[in-house]
């Protein structure tokens, strides 16, 4: 692991945690590092509330350490540079998402893929350089390493481009691996429509697809196909529309949240397609084998995205002005929203107000 040698933790900052499984998020004040030659510090205006965060306040995975301030889909503006920072200046309009630190020297480093890095750090709950514990954007003020910053195109606003650092990069690198950015006219399904499901129709059919959405909520439909410009709407309990569905997909990206079984839809791609899980239920998600066998079809998995990655995701929303639907909430909401959230009652991010002036 490198070792970068870190400031003083001495900057108080403003936050919300939760302390325990219980799940409640209540006022945090806590320490921040000073800002380092190669961190910017950012004033935080809008975080998106992505599941992950459920899942870890919730201590679904088993894995929180407490207190934890969640918050990976973080759009700010920059305050300091480090005299490192060559690319960033006060004033710019940045976002960060789940990456904090790499080892930088690994081969997946080395190559744009640090998102793959064994000994990547998370923006919240990871451990940084210098032992201390990473605290999320539920916070008026992040220091990052420049390295895991990007910037949000000038015709983005800033709330509803937060969820695109964490949703949107989720969605757009499995697109991009099955070569759905430069080949139009693919027949693409997006199993879940909440956070990220909603993101994915939106950048599917912006390059040009036939998109079907697969669904347990009936009362999606109408919104998937008008608001959201889906092609085509299937719920998954109705087993006479899953068989109408069979064999007719190319890629499906799976964004469900909770546990499933992959077989029906497996079942929904043509010969040889591709089935892209990024939904990270707490517990296995069930994979027969014949509908895997019989069809000569993948499964692959996908985790967020590089920031090179992350960024030209940004870059390709600005030129298609693909934003986010959310539901913006002030800071002291933020339990409700979580419940709300836990009962897949959300069109379709939650996105809090950090600084209570949403005209920013
Ligand atoms: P979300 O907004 O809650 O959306 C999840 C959707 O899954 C719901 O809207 C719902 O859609 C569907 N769903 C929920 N419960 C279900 C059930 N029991 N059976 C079938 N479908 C169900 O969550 P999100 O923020 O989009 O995140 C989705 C998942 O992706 C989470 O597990 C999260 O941790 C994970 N994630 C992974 C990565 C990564 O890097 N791979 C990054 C971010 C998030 P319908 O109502 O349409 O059925
Ligand atoms: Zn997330």
């Amino acid at each position: 692991m490198a070792l970068e040698s870190t400031p003083n933790h001495t900057q108080t900052v403003a936050g919300w945690a939760a302390h325990d499984s219980s799940g409640k998020i209540v006022p945090y004040i806590f320490k921040r590092r000073e800002n380092g030659v190669n961190d910017v510090s950012i004033k935080v205006m809008y975080c998106g509330i992505c599941h992950t965060d459920l899942h870890f306040i919730n201590n679904d995975w088993g894995i929180t350490m407490y207190p934890v301030v969640p918050g990976h889909e973080i759009t700010g503006v920059i305050t300091k540079v480090g005299s490192n920072v060559k690319n960033f200046k006060i004033g710019d309009r940045v976002g960060v998402g789940c990456l904090a630190a790499s080892c930088l020297e690994c081969e997946f480093c080395k190559n744009s893929q640090e998102n793959y890095c064994d000994q990547i750090q998370f923006t919240y709950n990871g451990i940084f350089w210098d032992g201390s514990i990473t605290y999320g954007g539920y916070s008026d003020m992040l220091v990052a390493d420049h390295r895991y910053v990007v910037r949000v195109p000038d015709n983005l606003p800033m709330d509803a481009a937060a969820p695109l650092l964490c949703a949107g990069v989720t969605v757009f690198t499995p697109m991009k691996d099955c070569q759905l950015l430069e080949s139009p006219g693919k027949k693409v399904g997006v199993v879940g429509l909440g956070g990220l499901g909603h993101v994915a129709v939106k950048m599917a059919k912006a390059f040009g697809h036939h998109v079907t959405v697969i669904s347990t909520s009936p009362s999606k439909e109408n919104e998937a196909k008008h608001r959201l410009d889906a092609d085509s709407f299937i719920v998954s309990t109705n087993d006479e529309q899953m068989q109408r569905g069979k064999r007719t997909l190319d890629v499906i990206l799976d964004t469900v949240s909770a546990q499933h079984s992959l077989g029906p839809i497996l079942e929904m791609l043509k010969v040889n397609g591709t089935l892209a899980v990024v939904g990270a239920p707490d517990r296995p998600i069930e994979l027969p084998s014949f509908p895997l066998i019989f069809g000569k079809r993948s499964v692959k998995g996908s985790m967020t995205g590089s920031m090179k990655e992350t960024q030209e995701m940004m870059d390709v929303c600005g030129k298609h002005n693909i934003t986010c639907d959310v539901e913006l909430i002030k800071p002291d909401q933020i339990n409700q929203a979580l419940d709300r959230l836990a009962r897949n009652d959300v069109r379709y991010r939650f996105v809090i107000d950090i600084t209570g002036n949403s005209k920013l």
